[in-house]
């Protein structure tokens, strides 16, 4: 696919030019003409097309960042002072928290409704009751959260929200289409953070909403335009040649992370692993009916023990020091190699243990990574 970096497409004369702004406003997937890139563009829907196949979907919507896929699948569903609620599940990712905060509420005035998991699991039935007597536009939620990697009963989410007319988006990135596609059990929309997986190599800033109702998805690509969130077609280019290796490299990446989930759940000084393919995880049977035997993720949060919390902290930052050559703290996922960001301070005080890690498994060779772990560990837990 040629990469069309123009910014504006020649219409020849005015019969053209009119009918295809004319067209431009019906918002079909494919437009006939190509008229400015901002509004649509030749790679960023050739790209697209990539994302379609993965996802299964009608339609696909690239966009800037996966913040602005975000706000494009909700802004939607804004109506003036017509606005139903909106309900949040809260384990969604700390930006999205933000953007609802400073943005939608602060800013737009609009009336924000979360829900909260009790012991590391969302509460179906009281979920049925808030959502019954609220009667909101959206339910939001990821298929499975971060850092705390709960996996989200989304068919029973959804059927439960469908009952009380109201549409669903799932933010898909941790999951991804290998694992799962909410859209086959009724989802309304699917958002990724394309900057993650499907690009894999942590060189670009995508986001992506897919959907096979025509009718938002209109809707979705008139706000796209009007915003400026279209993805530039060098990023859409990268992005279609980077999303081809997708199943090779997260397949490999969800095996690497369950080897390494496994073996962190048998060191002494690893206090607690949370990994939804492990037995102990609040959600390892959610995670089974929705995954099947695929695979659980990339992520692994664990947590390192110590008699009080300097002590948690020290054996974290050792650990830290100590694969720095092999494992980088980056503060992204979903990249090549595994990286790590220590909870604490990135999260505060939100989740209690000073000494828990999260971790992005790469696609390294799995012995070679094991090792660089292990003996990390090893120093570590002989201190
Ligand atoms: N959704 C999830 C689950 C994320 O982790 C992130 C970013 O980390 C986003 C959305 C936002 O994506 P982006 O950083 O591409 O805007």
């Amino acid at each position: 696919m040629p990469v069309y970096r123009d910014a504006g497409f020649e219409l020849f004369d005015a019969r053209t030019t009119a009918d295809a702004f004319r067209e431009e406003t019906e918002h079909e997937r494919v437009p006939d003409k190509y008229i400015y890139s901002r509004y649509r563009n030749p790679t960023v829907v050739s790209a697209e097309e990539e994302i379609m196949r993965l996802e299964g979907c009608e339609w696909a919507l690239l966009t800037q960042s996966g913040m602005a896929a975000i706000d494009t699948a909700i802004s939607i569903f804004q109506h003036g002072k017509e606005t139903k609620p909106w309900l949040f599940f809260t384990e969604i990712y700390g930006g999205t928290i933000s953007f609802i905060e400073s943005v939608l509420k602060k800013r737009r005035g609009l009336e924000i409704n979360y829900f909260t998991p009790e012991n590391g699991v969302y509460d179906l039935n009281e979920f049925e009751k808030v959502i019954s007597k609220l009667k909101p536009e959206f339910v939001y939620i990821e298929s499975i959260s971060n850092p705390m990697l709960i996996v989200a009963d989304v068919i029973e989410v959804t059927r439960i929200a469908k009952k009380s007319g109201a549409k669903v988006i799932i933010d898909n990135t941790f999951a991804t289409p290998w694992l799962y596609k909410p859209l086959n059990d009724g989802a309304d929309i699917v958002i990724h953070s394309a900057t993650k997986y499907f690009s894999g190599h942590g060189n670009l800033t995508a986001g992506v909403i897919c959907g096979n109702n025509k009718k938002l998805m209109k809707e979705a690509i008139g706000y796209r335009k009007f915003v400026g969130h279209l993805l530039s077609p060098d990023d859409a280019y990268r992005l279609q040649t980077q999303i081809q290796s997708f199943e090779l490299r997260f397949s490999r990446q969800c095996s690497n992370a369950t080897g390494l989930a496994e073996y962190f759940s048998k060191v002494p000084v690893i206090k607690k692993v949370w990994f939804p393919g492990l037995k102990n995880h609040a959600t390892h049977a959610i995670a089974q009916k929705l995954f099947g035997r695929k695979g659980f993720g990339a992520m692994i949060t664990f947590d390192f023990d110590g008699k009080d919390e300097k002590e948690k902290r020290r054996r974290r930052d050792k650990f830290i020091k100590l694969v720095s050559e092999k494992i980088k703290l980056i503060p992204t996922l979903g990249d090549p190699h595994t990286i790590l960001m220590p909870v604490e301070a990135v999260w505060g005080a939100k989740y209690p243990e000073p000494g828990m890690i999260r971790l992005s498994v790469g696609f390294e060779e799995y012995e070679e990574l094991k090792s660089t772990i292990t003996k990390a560990v090893n120093v570590v837990g002989a201190d």
